[in-house]
């Protein structure tokens, strides 16, 4: 990134500031992050009609689709403005990061026309179904069934953690349809209201309901359901990984809004003794590194890089580490209702982190096998 480009970014950064300081919020908005519940959706929806109205939605997105063409500097500028703002940045994570960039790149022209512009405005709210009580970190073992008919696609099977269902339009869905473990994957637009779909709600300790699992029941999906080629499923499967880096990137900026939180705590618990001092200067110190980390790799514009992989394993690690010495802070304070106190609901949440988007131990594995060139693992 050259000096002008940086001087472009603060420009950008201020405009987006004023902006959303003087955005009107709808009613009941606040900053649920990457996912909705279903009491944010309605607005969650508006305030993303809002953005889209004013040319702030899908950043990334090319312009003849809606998009700004964004560089990876200005989306991440963007979101870390959001995130100060504490307002979310779209109504939800799955269609404008995940959906969009697939149909963009591999879908049919009318799956561009049907969907793409209801994602834009955030007027459909999509799910991933990848995830199986079986499947996670080794997606690609996955058994939901898609059984071409006469008529379209037959899908049979379970999947879980689908964040948003209970609330979505639409299913981004990565299913079998032949015997070979990544070839023999496709992928597949399920309308969420499909007969023989059914979505139960799981409750997360937070007390929030986002994940649901998802049941195919003989579930009738037409031919135009699929997405690119059968046994494409799982170049398209990667193709929505790397975006959720991004949102990471953000989150550093929320985690020193805490950090201040957490220090007035200690202040008030009459805590702030110079070992505890200690151990918060060095959270702090880390995150600072984390944050100029994140920075030099967005501009390098290099979003493969495997740098990724150390940020990722980093950010969720310091956030778990800063939840875990807020509780302590905290003590018996940690026991409140985490709906009334952002540290406990925080400290609860940030368990997740070290799992989604590939679980810390599948980061290290990467860093030993790809970057430190250590032997593979058995498998
Ligand atoms: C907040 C959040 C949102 C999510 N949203 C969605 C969504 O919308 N749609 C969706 O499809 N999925 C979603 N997921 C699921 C997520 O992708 C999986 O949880 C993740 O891939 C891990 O899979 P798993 O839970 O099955 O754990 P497993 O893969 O079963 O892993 C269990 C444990 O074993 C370890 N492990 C596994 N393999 C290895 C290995 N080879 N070497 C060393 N250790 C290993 C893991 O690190 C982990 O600690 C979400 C998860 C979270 C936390």
């Amino acid at each position: 990134m050259n000096d002008r480009d940086v001087e472009d970014v603060q420009s950008l950064r201020a405009q987006f500031r004023a902006f959303l300081d003087s955005a009107p919020k709808p009613p009941g908005l606040r900053n649920y992050g990457p996912t909705p519940t279903a009491d944010d959706v309605a607005p969650g929806r508006a305030w993303h009609r809002y953005l889209a109205d004013n040319g702030y939605t899908c950043l990334h997105w090319p312009r003849e689709f809606g998009g700004a063409a964004a560089s990876v500097a200005y989306q991440a500028a963007f979101a870390e403005e959001c995130a100060r703002a504490g307002v979310p940045r779209q109504l939800n994570i799955t269609g404008p990061d995940l959906v969009g960039p697939v149909l963009i790149k591999f879908g049919s022209p009318e799956q561009k026309d049907r969907f793409l512009g209801g994602i834009r405005i955030g007027d459909d709210v999509w799910t991933q179904l990848f995830s199986e009580p079986g499947a996670g970190s080794d997606l690609a073992s996955l058994r939901t069934r898609a059984e071409h008919t006469a008529t379209g696609w037959r899908i049979d099977g379970q999947k879980v953690w689908s964040s948003a269902a209970a609330s979505a339009d639409y299913g981004l869905l990565l299913a079998r349809t032949g015997p070979d473990k990544h070839r023999g994957l496709s992928m597949f637009v399920v309308p969420m209201d499909t007969p023989g779909v059914t979505v139960r709600p799981l409750t997360q300790m937070d007390g929030e309901s986002k994940f649901n699992e998802v049941f195919f029941d003989s579930a009738e999906l037409s031919d135009d359901a699929l997405i690119g080629e059968v046994g494409q499923g799982w170049t398209l499967a990667m193709v929505t990984l790397g975006r959720e880096r991004l949102t990471l990137g953000s989150q550093a900026v929320a985690m020193f809004q805490l950090h201040e939180r957490m220090v007035d705590a200690a202040r008030d618990h009459g805590l702030l003794d110079p070992v505890l001092s200690r151990s918060m200067t060095r959270l702090w110190s880390r995150m600072w590194l984390l944050r100029y980390t994140w920075q030099r790799a967005i501009d390098s514009g290099d979003l493969t890089s495997s740098a990724f992989s150390v940020l990722k394993l980093m950010t969720s690690e310091t956030d778990q580490h800063l939840g875990d010495m807020a509780t302590e802070v905290l003590g018996t304070d940690a026991c409140v209702d985490p709906a009334d106190d952002e540290l406990v609901h925080h400290m609860l949440v940030g368990r997740a982190q070290t799992i989604l988007g590939g679980t810390s131990e599948i980061q290290r594995n990467i860093l030993g096998e790809r970057v430190l060139g250590l032997p593979k693992e058995p498998r």
